[in-house]
């Protein structure tokens, strides 16, 4: 994944929806999604994404119903 340039220090990885605020989970927002989720379809786990637990949940929550409504493939195999 490539690394954005920021202005903080760059210890440790931090949740991109904890430091950016503006930046909410919308399950309308396929290629944002995407970055989430791998090319077969799961998801990508939060120790990858640097997600926390309670965004992690919300984006799971996200992108649960955007399968719903086709926006994103369902895992296929396992
Ligand atoms: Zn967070």
């Amino acid at each position: 994944m490539a690394e954005m340039k920021s202005s903080f220090s760059r210890h440790k990885k931090s949740c991109p929806f904890c430091s950016d605020k503006k930046c909410n989970i919308d399950y309308k927002d396929v290629k944002f999604l995407s970055r989430f989720i791998t090319e077969r379809g799961k998801m990508v786990p939060s120790r990858i994404s640097a997600t926390c637990a309670k965004h992690q949940r919300a984006l799971s929550k996200a992108i649960k119903r955007a399968r719903i409504l086709a926006l994103l493939p369902f895992v296929s195999n396992d």
